[in-house]
């Protein structure tokens, strides 16, 4: 199957996974996308003035099945979402976003869709398979038995078995991913939502800016995680959406870093070394996580082909740029020249 002459919604398109989606999309072949996000246009970390642009509030039956409606491949990235800063502080929130999966899934079938695929997460593992920094990769059947991160993680999991329901009962063909940690250029990078690979180049800069030379890092620096480029996540993705997979999938990167190297490979990249400061009280999550890709690379042959230091190097060139455009704002009272 491919993306030839059909029309395509991404869902989520004003976040980061999705902005770079669309613009996948857009050279793949697809006749029309339509980009939907609840925030203002304006407001989305990439806009693509060539495709359908709308603002709509997923979460709401009636704007699910307007944004549904011509359309026969959904990609259901939408979700009020964030790094464990966010997750683990607004439980209720993440939960909430069973709301958008049930009036997608329910639009989807009643408007005949192709294809649906859902973002879900790493978050639904079992955190006791989690427990130990040697991160020992995490297999698609170590979600069960089901003990994921309390409120996302939960509501992902829900929400991957609707999506097998409804394949199962109406006939919906669903496609499941489960995203380990993205990163790359247009993430979010400040605010309290910025996941750690952005956090911490942000924190890198600012301590070279300021020449204050010291780095607060969340937990002990220990624990691990690996941390996949965004250009990775997105063939991964539409791969999923075109495969016959039934079964949720991981999509990952295997190269296991501690937060300390991943900071080390921040400084290496801005060329400072910084006296670290470490926040025990603030949140972490699990003490290891890794992907376990023996599946998606026998079933898709799909592995993520961008080392950490690759993809670090242009994420970080991107937040400096952002850092620049927000200090030259704070001197102009929010006005640039052009
Ligand atoms: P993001 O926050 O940048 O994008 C999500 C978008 O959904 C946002 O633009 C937000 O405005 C939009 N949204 C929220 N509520 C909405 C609503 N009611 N109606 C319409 N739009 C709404 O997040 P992202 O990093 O691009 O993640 C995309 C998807 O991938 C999410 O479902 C997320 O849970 C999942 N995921 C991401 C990661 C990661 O590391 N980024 C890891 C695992 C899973």
């Amino acid at each position: 199957m491919m993306l030839d002459g059909k029309k395509v919604l991404v869902c989520g398109a004003g976040g980061f996974i999705g902005g770079h989606l669309v613009k996948r999309l857009m050279s793949s072949g697809a006749a029309m996308v339509r980009a939907v996000d609840v925030r203002q246009v304006q407001d989305w970390h990439q806009v693509s003035p060539e495709v359908e642009n709308r603002t709509l509030d997923l979460s709401d039956k009636a704007n699910c099945l307007s944004a549904v409606h011509g359309c026969s491949m959904v990609f259901q990235l939408a979700a009020d979402m964030g790094g464990m800063g966010f997750i683990q502080n607004h439980r209720a929130l993440c939960m909430l976003n069973v709301l958008i999966n049930t009036h997608m899934l329910v639009a989807a079938r009643d408007c005949d869709v192709e294809r649906f695929f859902f973002s879900s997460s790493a978050c639904v593992y079992n955190q006791e398979k989690q427990s130990s920094t040697a991160g020992s990769p995490l297999k698609e059947e170590d979600a069960y038995p089901a003990w994921p991160e309390d409120g996302y993680g939960w509501e992902k999991l829900f929400s991957e078995r609707m999506c097998r329901h409804f394949e199962e009962d109406f006939d919906l063909q669903c496609r499941v991913a489960r995203f380990h940690n993205v990163y790359g250029p247009f993430g979010t990078w400040k605010g309290g939502r910025e996941k750690a690979p952005a956090a911490i180049c942000r924190k890198v800069l600012e301590a070279k800016l300021s020449g204050n030379q010291e780095i607060e890092i969340w937990g002990d620096g220990r624990q691990t995680r690996s941390f996949m480029f965004v250009d990775d996540c997105i063939k991964g993705t539409i791969d999923l959406l075109l495969s016959d997979v039934h079964e949720p999938l991981n999509i990952g990167s295997d190269e296991l870093v501690s937060i300390n190297q991943l900071v080390s490979v921040a400084e290496q990249i801005a060329g400072v070394r910084l006296r670290r400061r470490y926040c025990l009280s603030a949140p972490t999550g699990v003490n290891g996580r890794n992907s376990d890709n023996t599946k998606i690379l026998s079933y898709l042959g799909w592995k993520p082909t961008t080392q950490l230091v690759v993809g670090l190097e242009s994420t970080y060139s991107w937040i400096a740029c952002q850092m620049g455009v927000d200090r030259a704002l704070a001197l102009t009272g929010g006005v640039l020249e052009h």
